[in-house]
């Protein structure tokens, strides 16, 4: 899939890792820079320096999407969005990706727990957004993608009730940003990713992935890179009066009617 990304600004929050590090790699051969922004200056680093080596353009940031305002070692979402503006010259394009998906029974669920998973996932996404916005408006036609889920828009699992609540205040989030955004030809959309194979996934461990694989219509996990395909065409030029939209890539995940019937 060829989208010329020649000239654009991109920020990928969670870019270090899993789904995040396909969208900038994805982004950056399309001729992007790509700025990896994660809490681990270390990880975004290699990817930053990977991506180089391979002579694209990118950068790393070191950012908290907890954090409005600058807090302890992180750079907040707002400084890091003028630090890139003053660097690069624009931000045109923002992947609002980073999350957690800790796993914690409703029963033994604290408010620690439910603020936790709020916070970085849905807070954090309009933190994100917020602090881009400026930038956004001064670019061509900006483009804002979330990493949402099928978990919480279109299906429930137990044990995650606070990432399902997280995932679908995003769109709800999404859509309403679209509107705000639209005088200015900027596009909200998102993307909502089955199981994903990425290091947060693995950390759910060897059964939960057997489990899911076996629950895929097309037999397996999906690759980082379906999910950064699907993020490329909404930040495509072609793309430009799709928004307040989301795209399921699940393999077919949330099709079936009847569990055995595929
Ligand atoms: P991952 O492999 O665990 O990577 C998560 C990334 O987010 C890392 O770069 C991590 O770096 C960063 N991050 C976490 N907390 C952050 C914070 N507070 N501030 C800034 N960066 C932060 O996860 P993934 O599987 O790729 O998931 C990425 C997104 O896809 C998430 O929003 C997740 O909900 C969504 N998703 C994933 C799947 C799946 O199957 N994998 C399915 C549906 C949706 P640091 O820890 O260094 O900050």
């Amino acid at each position: 899939m060829k989208v010329d990304l020649t000239g654009k600004v991109v920020i990928v929050t969670g870019g270090s890792k899993g789904i995040g590090k396909g969208i900038a790699t994805v982004f950056a051969e399309q001729g992007a820079h790509v700025v990896i922004a994660a809490r681990g200056m270390e990880a975004a680093t290699d990817v930053a320096n990977q991506l180089q080596a391979q002579g694209l353009s990118a950068s790393a940031a070191t950012v908290d999407v907890e954090n409005y305002e600058s807090v302890e070692n992180y750079e907040s979402v707002e400084s890091m969005a003028t630090e890139v503006a003053n660097s690069f010259g624009s931000i045109d394009i923002l992947c609002a990706n980073a999350g957690i998906f800790p796993s914690m029974k409703l029963e033994d669920m604290t408010t620690d727990h439910w603020d936790q998973v709020l916070n970085v996932n849905a807070r954090g996404t309009m933190f994100a957004v917020k602090a881009c916005v400026p930038h956004l408006k001064k670019a061509n036609a900006g483009r804002v993608i979330i990493t949402s889920s099928i978990t919480g828009p279109v299906t429930g699992y137990a044990g995650w009730t606070h990432y399902a609540a997280s995932k679908a205040a995003q769109l709800g989030f999404m859509r309403t940003a679209a509107l705000e955004l639209a005088p200015y030809h900027i596009t909200v959309n998102a993307v909502l990713p089955g199981n994903i194979a990425t290091e947060g996934l693995d950390g759910l461990g060897d059964t939960y992935l057997q489990k899911m694989a076996k629950a895929i219509p097309f037999g397996s996990l999906g690759r980082v890179e379906d999910i950064a395909y699907a993020a490329l065409f909404l930040s495509s030029k072609e793309a430009g009066f799709i928004t307040g939209q989301s795209i399921i890539i699940d393999g077919g995940q949330t099709l079936p009617e009847d569990a055995e019937a595929f």
